[in-house]
């Protein structure tokens, strides 16, 4: 079996590790497509904060109280950077994690694609699960907001971390996003899948510009597996994060409903909601309450479990096929 899996960072990355566990019970190949709309250039790194979370936690390096970045971290370079006054201060790089972005960073001047850059990573880490980066071009979200009187558009990193998500933000944009193509082995992996999962990762900045890559949601919905996506929101509040002020951004309910409405029965035939969401109506999607926190790996592998017992049959007719006339 092949399981393609849609995932941001730090819900992504949790959600993987139950994904692996599952697979590796029934003999399952995991592609992980992880977004890349956070990446950033800063003090001339190139930063990866999704897939890093990813290839960190499946690699056992990751840092379990803050979510993000190297277990046993120390902050050298960081108290120097902000000694010299070097810009931007508000952005956490660990000594450790430096370490990847410089190999990164030099693998990607040489001119390697982002992509063989990520395997490469992963030789050390060795995550259990194939990591792709959507896309090897240039996608980067950014933040349309008010700032000192003025619209600005600020790379989301600076949103997020800077300023708390808490400017007045009328949208969000995915530079790059037209021209940018799926990478290498994405669509391949998506044609050949046997299900997709779309993590319970952030809707709007993590999973939206995965899908914005051209060709990419087309490629999902024309999948000829069914696609079953797990609710980032619990009783009317993410988990974690701030999905709530993104899809009040785009203007969505933050319910379970709300984010399988937003998908919608063109990307999704499944929708899996916590208990507490019990009665969650997505029109055209078959919902199922299950417990969705991913407490440990058997929780999290219980949830995908659920997943692959969904009845779809009942809900969509087995053809004509999506994408298909
Ligand atoms: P980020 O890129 O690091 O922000 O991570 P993601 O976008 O992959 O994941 C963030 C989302 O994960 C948030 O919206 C959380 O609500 C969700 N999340 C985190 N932990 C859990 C959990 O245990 N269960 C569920 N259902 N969602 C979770
Ligand atoms: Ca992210």
């Amino acid at each position: 079996m092949r399981i393609v899996v849609l995932a941001g960072g730090i819900g992504g990355a949790r959600f993987l590790v139950g994904v692996r566990a599952y697979a590796r019970e029934v003999g399952a190949e995991v592609t992980a497509v992880v977004n890349v709309g956070d990446d950033a250039s800063m003090h001339g790194l190139r930063i990866c904060p999704d897939l890093d979370s990813v290839m960190y936690t499946l690699g056992n390096g990751a840092d379990p109280e803050r979510g993000w970045g190297r277990v046993g971290e120390t902050w050298t370079v960081k108290g120097e950077l902000a000694a010299y006054g070097a810009e931007p201060t508000w952005f956490g790089l660990g000594d450790k994690d430096i370490a990847t972005h410089l190999v990164r960073s030099t693998m990607l001047t040489a001119g390697y694609p982002l992509s063989a850059v990520t395997e490469a990573l992963c030789d050390r880490w060795q995550p259990g699960v194939r990591l792709l980066p959507a896309s090897d071009d240039r996608l980067e979200t950014h933040a349309v907001v008010q700032l000192d009187g003025e619209q600005k558009a600020i790379h989301f990193q600076e949103w997020w971390v800077r300023h708390r998500g808490e400017l007045p933000t009328e949208r969000f944009v995915f530079v790059g996003a037209e021209s940018a193509k799926p990478a290498p082995g994405v669509l391949d992996a998506l044609a050949a899948a046997d299900v997709v999962l779309v993590a319970p990762s952030n809707p709007v900045v993590s999973i939206a510009p995965i899908l914005a890559v051209p060709g990419l949601r087309e490629a999902v919905a024309a999948a000829s597996a069914p696609v079953i996506g797990f609710s980032p929101i619990i009783g009317g509040a993410p988990v974690r994060g701030m999905a709530d002020k993104c899809l009040a951004i785009v203007g969505a309910e933050c319910t379970a409903a709300g984010v399988g409405r937003l998908y919608g029965p063109d990307l999704l035939d499944g929708w899996l909601v916590d208990t507490t969401d019990e009665g969650a109506d997505v029109p055209g999607v078959e919902v199922r309450a299950i417990p969705l926190w991913m407490t440990d790996e058997r929780a999290t592998a219980a949830m995908v479990g659920a997943a692959m017992e969904l009845d779809l049959a009942a809900s969509r007719p087995p053809a004509p096929k999506r994408g298909q006339p």
